[in-house]
């Protein structure tokens, strides 16, 4: 069994996560990777940085992709887990098919917790261990024309600092990383490319993925990428969720971002 550390980085096929697999292999972690669709290593060029790259396709919406994910690391122990797999859905509620809703809320909580559980079991009873979870800034936001989206964002951004608290003893720390609108494949897979937010200009991935990667490192409890994000966050602390559902209306409603 190799001496290197092991870093398990969901979504890394694209935009943030690929990112952050890039910085863990940069530090010399092997890498177990995953994604829902077939990707090749070499696409994320984390074969020449000489660490071992495992990329498991794997819908980790489901508890059976999640197990195939954890059976990929077998017996060794996981240093960094990053839960950052997930995706948004634009348009009204009552546009949005049942399916897809619930793949978000599949995705992006219960398959998100069906992996932290057992993961962080292992870290515990080791008494060590990193785990950046990727919530969002959308969480602090009532999310109109995406609101299931950023519901399962709210959840996640809150679970995460719970469950950070639980084990704040444990020698195990998670980190929320929270982006703001990023350049990634995000806005096109939730149908959003028509929106004023699907159309703005957007934070870089790469720059994204350092501000969590080293907020985890510093073992740092939640961390707001760049500071106008940082600026929304305060401002949605003190306004009221109908304010916020209104502002949100503006950059998502569909065909918001003009022809
Ligand atoms: P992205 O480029 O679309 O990457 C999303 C990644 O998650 C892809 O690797 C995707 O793989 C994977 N994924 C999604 N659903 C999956 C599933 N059911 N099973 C397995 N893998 C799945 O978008 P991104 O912006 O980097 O998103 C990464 C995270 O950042 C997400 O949690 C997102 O909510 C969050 N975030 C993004 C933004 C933004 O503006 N971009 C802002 C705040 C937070 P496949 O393509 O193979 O499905």
């Amino acid at each position: 069994m190799p001496d290197r550390k092991l870093a398990l980085i969901t979504g890394a096929s694209s935009g943030i996560g690929r990112e952050i697999a890039k910085l863990a292999a940069a530090e010399g972690y092997d890498l177990i990777v995953a994604a829902d669709e077939p990707f090749v290593d070499a696409a994320i060029g984390l074969s020449e940085s000489g660490v071992e790259v495992q990329s498991i396709e794997a819908d980790l919406s489901t508890s059976a992709g999640v197990e195939e994910l954890l059976a990929a690391a077998s017996d060794r122990a996981i240093d960094v887990l990053v839960a950052n797999a997930g995706h948004g859905l634009g348009r009204g509620f009552l546009d949005q098919d049942v399916a897809a809703w619930r793949h978000v809320i599949d995705t992006n909580i219960t398959g998100t917790l069906l992996l932290l559980q057992p993961v962080l079991k292992q870290m515990v009873a080791r008494g060590e261990g990193k785990v950046l979870i990727t919530g969002s800034i959308a969480g602090h936001l009532a999310g109109s024309f995406q609101a299931v989206y950023n519901g399962s964002k709210a959840f996640v951004d809150s679970f995460a600092a719970a469950i950070g608290n639980e084990l704040k003893d444990s020698g195990v720390t998670i980190t929320c990383l929270k982006p703001g609108a990023t350049e990634t494949n995000f806005f096109a897979r939730a149908g959003m490319l028509d929106t004023k937010v699907g159309q703005a200009e957007k934070d870089d991935p790469a720059d994204v993925a350092r501000s969590g990667w080293e907020a985890m490192k510093d073992g740092e409890h939640s961390v707001v990428h760049g500071l106008k994000n940082k600026a929304q966050v305060l401002a949605a602390g003190v306004l009221s969720e109908a304010t916020t559902a209104e502002m949100h209306r503006k950059q998502a409603e569909p065909g918001s971002g003009g022809a």
